[in-house]
């Protein structure tokens, strides 16, 4: 009898190359001595790039990228299972990839011909990576002694179709997950599911939206009621800021949901921002650990994190995204100015990061992703098109060079102080603010900076908060 369910998902630097998943195969082989493990992969690293990007070149009616892509990529998982396996055992993985990358070949030629990519054509070659790294990854696992099973999730993971974030039903979902993993897992065997891929009823591929293999491992932890999900990763867990902007970032041993899902939403790539929606109802523990250090324990976020007595815990930032502005000294007196503006939005399904209204109602401005900037300008000047023209809303404007910071801690309203501090470091290190919202969710204080002064305003804050946990000098930053 085993003693816990495990999902453990791997990401795409520690699936990497053939050392990388040799090295994810034996994490997982050791955790299976003991536990059932259901293994989810995300694609070799780069790999979901190189599709997004030659699917648009496909789609401008570059008929030749397709090809070229396709024979780099056979290339790359041909001998990825060549230094995994052993020749006698390789056929039936070799046949599986060259059969995805046919069908890959046929959507970029399919795309050139008729110059249009769809959305559901770019779901569809987005997901080749995973599906190539599957069998691979099942295949490492039978040579350490494991019966592993590659599992293409459209079987597992059922969403409503919106290509490009699809969302997941979670009854069927379940059902699903029952009927196809449990017995799987009852007989020893470890499945191999990919990540980031669902489909819908009807059968069509989707994807869970850029990143979402994370997603993926804790629905199918909360379909399966797993004990515990383990994202493993190339970074120690979550740590008090992004190590790339701030060096002296460290690990956070315990952390809530909340705040989790919080640095998530405002950039913090190590975690994609739905992931721990699905695990939150059961109260699934979830680990961000290194697969590069599998000794070391990580991070564990669950219900109730660890308390530090509330304050900062963790810094974030997040570059692509544009503040939209609407203002005007007539808009006073435009009627529902910012109920059209939001219903404006949602008809788009532009994700809106950040509000700020000035109190004389002159100026409204909020933050979308960047990749939802323009097409949030174009709806809104038609929505105001009558206001603008009559002068009553007298700007309608979009300046991408800005980023989101956000200081995160469980209990911050509770804190005093934590505002004035933060406020102050920027002061002190002439960082300049452009707006400021504080949630109300207790959880966050975020405020706009430059896109250029992003770095010295984490790594003021990161000083200022000692988030590093030795004294650091002020304004020590190079970002500015
Ligand atoms: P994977 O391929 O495993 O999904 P990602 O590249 O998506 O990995 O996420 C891991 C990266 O997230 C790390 O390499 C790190 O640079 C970045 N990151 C940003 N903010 C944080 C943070 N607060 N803690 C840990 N990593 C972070
Ligand atoms: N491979 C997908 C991506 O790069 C999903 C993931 O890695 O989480 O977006
Ligand atoms: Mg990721």
């Amino acid at each position: 009898m085993k003693t816990k369910l495990q999902v453990m998902k791997f990401g795409g630097t520690s699936v990497g190359d053939a050392a990388c998943i040799a090295r994810a195969a034996r994490i997982v082989a050791e955790a299976a001595r003991e536990n059932a493990v259901v293994a989810v992969v995300s694609a070799m690293r780069g790999v979901t790039n190189r599709l997004v990007d030659t699917a648009h070149r496909a789609g401008s009616g570059d008929a030749a990228a397709g090809a070229t892509l396709t024979d780099g990529l056979r290339q790359q998982h041909h001998d990825a299972l060549a230094a995994l396996v052993p020749s006698e055992k390789r056929s039936a993985v070799a046949c599986r990839i060259d059969e995805i990358l046919a069908e890959g070949r046929r959507l970029f030629d399919g795309t050139a011909l008729l110059r249009e990519l769809t959305a559901r054509a770019l779901d569809t070659i987005s997901s080749l990576g995973e599906r190539l790294c599957a069998p691979i990854f099942a295949a490492a696992l039978s040579e350490l002694g494991v019966r592993g099973a590659a599992i293409e999730a459209t079987e597992l993971i059922l969403t409503d179709s919106y290509h490009g974030g699809a969302e997941p039903l979670m009854d069927a979902t379940r059902e699903r997950c029952e009927a196809r993993l449990r017995p799987l897992l009852q007989e020893d065997v470890v499945p191999v599911a990919t990540g980031f891929i669902g489909a819908t009823r009807d059968g069509t591929l989707t994807t869970l939206g850029r990143g979402g293999s994370d997603y993926s491992a804790t629905i199918l932890g909360a379909a399966l009621t797993a004990d515990e999900v383990i994202i493993w990763t190339d970074v120690d867990g979550v740590l008090t800021a992004d190590p790339r902007l701030v060096p002296d970032a460290r690990t956070i041993p315990e952390i809530s949901y909340r705040e989790a899902a919080e640095l998530a939403y405002f950039g913090a790539k190590v975690l994609h921002p739905k992931t721990l929606r699905a695990v939150m109802p059961a109260g699934i523990p979830v680990w961000i650990r290194n697969s590069f250090t599998p000794t070391r324990t990580g991070t564990k976020i669950s219900q109730q994190g660890r308390s530090i007595g509330g304050g900062v815990k963790a810094l974030t930032a997040i570059r692509d995204v544009a503040l939209i502005s609407i203002g005007g000294p007539g808009i006073v007196g435009v009627p529902d100015v910012v109920g059209r503006t939001f219903s404006t939005t949602a008809e788009l399904r532009a994700n809106v990061l950040l509000i700020s209204q000035s109190s004389s109602q002159n100026d409204i401005c909020f933050i979308v992703a960047a990749a939802d900037a323009q097409r949030t300008l174009e709806a809104l000047r038609r929505e105001f098109a009558q206001d603008l023209s009559h002068e009553v809303v007298d700007h309608i404007t979009v300046d991408p060079k800005i980023a989101i910071v956000a200081v995160v801690g469980e209990n911050m309203r509770g804190t005093r102080g934590v505002a004035g501090r933060t406020f102050a470091a920027m002061g002190r290190d002439n960082v300049n603010i452009i707006a400021i919202a504080q949630g109300s969710s207790e959880t966050n204080i975020s405020f706009v900076v430059e896109d250029t002064a992003m770095k010295q305003a984490l790594l003021s804050a990161h000083c200022e908060f000692d988030l590093g946990g030795e004294k650091c000098e002020v304004g020590v930053g190079d970002g500015i």
